[in-house]
């Protein structure tokens, strides 16, 4: 198990004893996670590395799941593009729908704990149920241009919590209770993250046929069209007209995601006899995502729309260079040039690549770059840190409070 002090060789002692001693002031506190799906996209796997940590650190926090069926999730994929700026009709049908599915779930659950923290849309409606406790809700989607109807829709209960947290300053909204600023994380001791052998590393390219004799282009992701995986079979397209590369486009799915195998076939339907395209129906094993970030030469983020892009701190994490759209919260963790390439266009992304393979001292650098403004921003520590002082907050009436 890992332990609150195995990680101070990365972030140093006085960041583990501020930890504890804010860990301290939340005695007797309990604290309850709820989120939609307990596998699969960057909340599940904040929630999984976050919440044993809190618990070690002394805090009384547990992890809650809704449940919803295919019309609940087919409504709130939905919500998920609509938040994103598309334009779909969300009809009254179904927001009746996502209503009663909240009312069923408030039914089952107790809803007690002194803090509620509700990460995303999902589970909003859930506060409806609130009593003497407080209420936060996180809001982990690009939200820099939802659609308006549905975020009036929204903004019925968000504005019955006490705080909303986002991810970038791009996202904050007009609203009538206090706002917060906190990024997501990584942490550099998960599976997904630890450094890996050798061996390790060659056995999952081995299970998946992929050999090492040509440059590995990269891009992990749920098979999600804001994710641009068909911008990422163009972009490396280009780039192979002058450099023989090999492109992995791999990802699994979400339980509450249910687009995935149907922008799975439009993917497949572009590789037209390419064998050096590998695109990979990946089970749930972090070995394996942390094995092909490690085996790449360049990763990409080709997201159209990005609340955070773990994905992206992974990769940096690794040192590996990154070539990402400029877009959400992607901005926060490369800085053009230093810590990574931004681009607006397939084109622009290829272009960018082919510099990355073309100059591996460039590469390096950037990856290098890439991996300290990580350690310095996006690791778990600071982001524990950020949440127990945002719980305190909670107890202060002043108007404005600073992380
Ligand atoms: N991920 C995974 N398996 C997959 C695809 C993605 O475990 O098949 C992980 C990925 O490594 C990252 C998270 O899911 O930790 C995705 O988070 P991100 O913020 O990049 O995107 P989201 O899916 O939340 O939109």
């Amino acid at each position: 198990m890992i332990r609150i002090e195995d990680y101070i060789p990365i972030v140093g002692a006085p960041v583990i004893d501020d930890l504890k001693l804010l860990a301290d002031k939340l005695k007797g506190k309990k604290i309850l996670h709820i989120n939609s799906t307990a596998v699969g996209g960057g909340v599940a796997e904040i929630l999984n590395r976050m919440n044993p940590l809190l618990q070690q650190l002394g805090v009384d926090s547990h992890w809650g799941v809704i449940k919803g069926g295919e019309k609940f999730y087919d409504v709130t994929k939905k919500f998920h593009n609509a938040l994103h700026g598309k334009q779909v009709e969300i009809t009254k049908e179904e927001f009746e729908l996502f209503i009663e599915n909240g009312r069923m779930n408030a039914l089952e659950m107790p809803l007690s704990e002194d803090i509620i923290f509700i990460h995303d849309p999902q589970p909003i409606t859930l506060i409806d149920k609130k009593n003497n406790n407080k209420w936060i809700w996180r809001c982990h989607v690009d939200v820099s241009n939802p659609q308006k109807q549905l975020w009036q829709f929204l903004n019925e209960y968000i504005k019955k919590y006490d705080a909303a947290v986002f991810s970038a300053p791009a996202f904050s909204q007009q609203l009538p209770i206090k706002q917060y600023l906190i990024a997501p994380s990584i942490d550099p001791l998960s599976d997904k993250n630890k450094d890996l052998p050798e061996e390790v590393i060659n056995s999952v390219l081995n299970k998946y046929q992929i050999k090492k004799d040509k440059p590995i282009i990269t891009q992990i992701s749920r098979f999600d069209r804001l994710k641009d995986p068909v911008g990422v079979i163009k972009t490396y397209k280009l780039v192979k007209k002058y450099i023989d590369c090999q492109l992995i486009l791999a990802g699994g799915g979400a339980s509450d995601d249910p687009e995935g195998l149907e922008v799975l076939e439009e993917v497949k339907s572009q590789i037209q006899g390419d064998e050096d395209i590998h695109i990979l129906l990946l089970p749930q094993d972090d070995i394996i995502i942390n094995a092909l970030q490690r085996a790449s030469t360049v990763i990409m983020q080709k997201s159209l729309k990005e609340g955070f892009g773990l994905t992206v701190a992974e990769a940096l994490w690794k040192g590996k260079p990154v070539v990402a759209s400029n877009v959400g919260g992607i901005s926060l963790q490369i800085t053009h040039k230093y810590s990574g390439l931004l681009c607006h266009s397939i084109e622009g992304a290829a272009f960018a690549v082919k510099q990355l393979l073309n100059s591996p001292s460039y590469a390096k650098k950037l990856g290098e770059n890439g991996k300290e403004h990580i350690r310095n921003n996006f690791l778990l520590t600071r982001h524990l840190r950020d949440y127990m002082l945002l719980f305190l907050s909670l107890y202060h009436n002043e108007d404005v409070v600073y992380l």
